[in-house]
Formats: C-alpha cells, sequence, structure tokens
C-alpha cells in the first residue's frame, strides 16, 4: 500500500490527500521548455520541482508516466495572442531554420536537466509532432460552438465556458473594463487563438494546411491535445510555473473540458513558484540578463550544488538567487558528500539495505514525513543531514538511508564520481575570451584567432558547445 501523498492543488488552494484515477499508477503532464533560447536557471527550477514530484511517487511505489511536451512551435511573444513566434524570431537571429533552433536548444535543454539529474520524463512530446491531434482538437471545439474565426485565425470564445475563472480565480470583467489596447477580431479579452493563419507576406519555416487556411496553432492548444493523447481525456497532475496560472493552464482546461464534455481534466494542478534575482525580479528569458546551468559550471560551481540550492527552498516559495545563498549551497553539498562518502568507506564501499535500529527508523518516518508533506524537500534535508551526523547510527544504516532519500533528492551522494568541475579559471582569461568572442560576432578573425592564442599560451582551449563557450585548461 503506497504513502499517501499530500498535495497543494492550486485548484483548491489547499493541501489535499492524493487520490489516483487508477490505484498505485500516476499521470503526470509538465509544461516544458520553449526551445527558442537556453533555459535559465528559473525553469530548471520548475523541472527539479516536477523531478522530486515524480521521484517521489517513485520512492513510495507508483507506477508514474511522466509525460512533457517541447514548445517547438507556437508561443508568441506576446501574451494576448500578438507578437512574433518565438522559434521565427530565434530563427532570425541566428540565421538557422527554426527547426534547426528546436534542435539546438532542445539538444542543450536536456545536457542541462542531466547536469542536474533530472531524470528524462517517461515520454517527451514536440508540439510539431502532433499537428494532427491539435487540428482535431480545435475542429472538436468549433463542432461544439467554442470557437469563432476572425480575420487573423481561429478563436476560443471563453463566454462560452463558465468556469473559465476557476483555476486562476480571475475577475474577468474587471479585465475587461480594464482593457484598452485593440483586441483585433477578438470578441473577449480572455478569449485566445486555438489556431492562426499565416500572413501573406510573411514566410514562416513551419506551417501547416488546416480547414480554416494555412497556418499554426496557437501556443495553448498543443499541451491539451498532446495531454489527451498520452494522458486520457482526464490524468492526475498536471504541473508548471505559477506564471502558467491565470493564462495557459486556465486556457487549457477551457480547451480541454470543451473538447472532452469531461471534467476535470486535471484532477491536481500543481505550480512551482519564482526563482528571483537578488533585485527580486523574476529571472526570465525576455528580461536578458540569465544565467544557464553551464555558466554556473563554468564558474566552477557543481550544478548539483544548484539542485541542492533549490531543494532548500520549498517549491510553494520564492528562491532568491544571489552569489551568498549559491556559495551556501556549494559548501552544504560538499559537507553532504563529504560526510555520505565517509559512511561508505566506514561501510565497506558499498550499500546494501539493512535492518534500521529505532533511531534509523525515525529518521526514515521524518524523510517519509517530510516528503508525503507536500514535498517539504528542507525538512528531507534536514533529516540527511542529521542522520549523516549521528553518530548513533551504524554506517551501514546510514548509506542505506540516504541512498534512500537521494533516490528522491537526486544529489549524487554516494555516487563515486563527484559532479565537481575544476577550479574556475582565472578573471583575466575569462575576459579575453568574452573580448574573443565580441571579434568573432564582428566577424574580425584575425583578431578572433589572434586573442585565442593569448588565451592558448596561458595553457587554456576554448570549448565551442551550443550551449555557450568556455575555457578548458589543458591536461
Ligand atoms: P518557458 O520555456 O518560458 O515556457 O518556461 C518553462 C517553465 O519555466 C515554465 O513552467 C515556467 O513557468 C517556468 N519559469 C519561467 N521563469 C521562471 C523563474 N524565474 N523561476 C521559476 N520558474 C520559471
Ligand atoms: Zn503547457
Amino acid at each position: 500500500m503506497p504513502e499517501v501523498m499530500r498535495l497543494f492543488n492550486t485548484l483548491s488552494r489547499s493541501v489535499e490527500d492524493f487520490r489516483p484515477l487508477k490505484a498505485g499508477h500516476v499521470g503526470i503532464y509538465t509544461c516544458g521548455p520553449t526551445v527558442y533560447s537556453y533555459a535559465h536557471i528559473g525553469n530548471m527550477r520548475a523541472y527539479i520541482f516536477a523531478d522530486v514530484l515524480r521521484r517521489s511517487f517513485e520512492l513510495f511505489g507508483y507506477d508514474v508516466k511522466h509525460v512533457m511536451n517541447i514548445t517547438d512551435v507556437g508561443h508568441l511573444t506576446g501574451d494576448g495572442d500578438e507578437g512574433e513566434d518565438k522559434l521565427e524570431l530565434g530563427s532570425r537571429r541566428e540565421g538557422l531554420d527554426a527547426w534547426a533552433v528546436a534542435k539546438k536548444y532542445t539538444e542543450a535543454f536536456f545536457a542541462h536537466t542531466a547536469m542536474l539529474n533530472i531524470e528524462r520524463p517517461t515520454i517527451v512530446c514536440k508540439a510539431t509532432d502532433y499537428i494532427p491531434e491539435q487540428i482535431a482538437m480545435v475542429q472538436a471545439l468549433a463542432d461544439k460552438g467554442f470557437a469563432y474565426t476572425t480575420e487573423d485565425g481561429v478563436y476560443y470564445d471563453t463566454s462560452r465556458f463558465p468556469t473559465y475563472a476557476q483555476l486562476g480565480r480571475l475577475d474577468v470583467e474587471g479585465l475587461q473594463e480594464g482593457h484598452r489596447v485593440d483586441m483585433g477580431g477578438k470578441r473577449q479579452k480572455t478569449d485566445f487563438a486555438l489556431w492562426k493563419l499565416s500572413k501573406p507576406a510573411e514566410h514562416r519555416c513551419m506551417e501547416w494546411d488546416a480547414p480554416w487556411g494555412r497556418g499554426f496553432p496557437g501556443w495553448h492548444i498543443e499541451c491539451s491535445a498532446m495531454a489527451s493523447k498520452l494522458l486520457g481525456d482526464q490524468f492526475d497532475i498536471h504541473t508548471g510555473g505559477v506564471d502558467h496560472i491565470p493564462i495557459h493552464h486556465t486556457n487549457e482546461i477551457a480547451q480541454s473540458e470543451g473538447a472532452s464534455g469531461k471534467s476535470p481534466f486535471v484532477r491536481y494542478w500543481m505550480h512551482g513558484e519564482f526563482l528571483v534575482t537578488s533585485d527580486e525580479a523574476k529571472m526570465s528569458k525576455s528580461a536578458g540578463k540569465t544565467l544557464t546551468v553551464q555558466s554556473l559550471a563554468d564558474q566552477g560551481i557543481p550544478p548539483l550544488a544548484f539542485r541542492l540550492l533549490v531543494l532548500q527552498c520549498h517549491y510553494r516559495k520564492q528562491l532568491k538567487f544571489t552569489d551568498e545563498n549559491m556559495a551556501g549551497a556549494v559548501r552544504g553539498f560538499e559537507r553532504l558528500r563529504h560526510l555520505a562518502q565517509k559512511a561508505l568507506q566506514a561501510a565497506g564501499g558499498h550499500q546494501q539495505a539493512v535492518v534500521l535500529s529505532q533511531g534509523g527508523d525515525k529518521y526514515r518516518r521524518q524523510i517519509h514525513t517530510a516528503l508525503t508533506a507536500d514535498l517539504n524537500t528542507p525538512q528531507a534535508l534536514a533529516s540527511l543531514f542529521g542522520l549523516l551526523e549521528d553518530q548513533q547510527l551504524s554506517p551501514a544504516e546510514q548509506v542505506d538511508l540516504a541512498a534512500e532519500v537521494d533516490q528522491v533528492l537526486g544529489l549524487g551522494l554516494l555516487s563515486p564520481a563527484p559532479n565537481m568541475v575544476e577550479a574556475p579559471p582565472p578573471a583575466a582569461l575569462l575576459a579575453l575570451l568574452d573580448e574573443r568572442n565580441q571579434a568573432r560576432s564582428a566577424k574580425q578573425w584575425q583578431r578572433a584567432d589572434q586573442l585565442r592564442g593569448e588565451i592558448a599560451r596561458h595553457g587554456y582551449d576554448i570549448h565551442d558547445a551550443p550551449s555557450g563557450t568556455s575555457l578548458k585548461r589543458r591536461p
């Protein structure tokens, strides 16, 4: 009999007992990245949260089907169905076609999630692989009277869906009144695009024929169409960042329940809070200054120390990312690894299941209580530190318990190869690297080569990877 998880459900704004649709099984859908640039460490926080959720269910014996999408079309720069498709924007920025942009950043995304020990979802689905399913769902909505057409596409008529405001507790009338800018052909402010028509003068890399004309899907329809295809019209859990509550997830519910006629589409909606920078701003791709996992590694920060930083904060609280917090987590990570490795050595170098003493059993219960209490990872970490420092426990018990909790925390504490990165290159060389990159983007090839030579004389090679440029010390 698996443990009962207690999870905060955004629908009810309260912690509820999790009851799966099918005993022993859980279906989870996670809104994945828009692959037009590198995912930043704020995005990674959202995926670490989903990973901990999935791993907790696995620890407690559930059979987990975890689906995550890759948004490779249709996500516009504006939230109100205006602006440009982010993939087409990336294509112009990089001088690559949109398919190549999507491939490049999808690969970088999975390289970064692997550095963070984020398990690959059971199914990863790309929006562009499910165009017929999306067209079929738009058609079903049109047939049931939930859609209307305008000059530039097909829109969802939110006035036809009475519970539209429910998930986000939205003041729809207030939104409507406060709205001044041109709505195009939209009838209500909250209406949103299901299918956008390509503009005659526009050259898009990605477009498809549909009953309403050649074009591309709106952003929200991909999640509804793929979730129902892969998890069913109704399933257990849907995750994302808190920014998805008022628009993306609200629209997903309207589409899925409208098309299937079944409610609820999702039983438990779970949302992770933001990672913010020291000036309290949400880290975001559009706001410019972002850090990636690779850029942390380039500074000598072990990616798993960033994972620890994330786990030290409950997923429903904002996490402030500062140099001091990060440095503290690096120290914590080194200490945890040191303690775990010391116990491992004392236990003969291997882990095995042991009969726990009373003290050991107390820690196991603490850890299970923490994880079942809406994924209280800070509490689980406190227990882990406690048990590794507890002289009353045998090393074999310490190792057994650490291995168990690390199945969820994913810090790789007992693995032989520490996920450490060599000391960062000197700042003067990093400045030379910046200069060389600027020379390259200004096509000053001779100057760029000169700088490469200078860096090489100091014993470093330049490493150009999809995730960015870095310096590697020559062996
Ligand atoms: P995107 O690639 O922009 O669609 O975002 C991917 C995921 O990252 C979504 O679940 C967002 O809610 C989440 N997200 C975006 N910015 C942040 C942030 N600063 N902190 C935490 N999660 C974020
Ligand atoms: Zn989504």
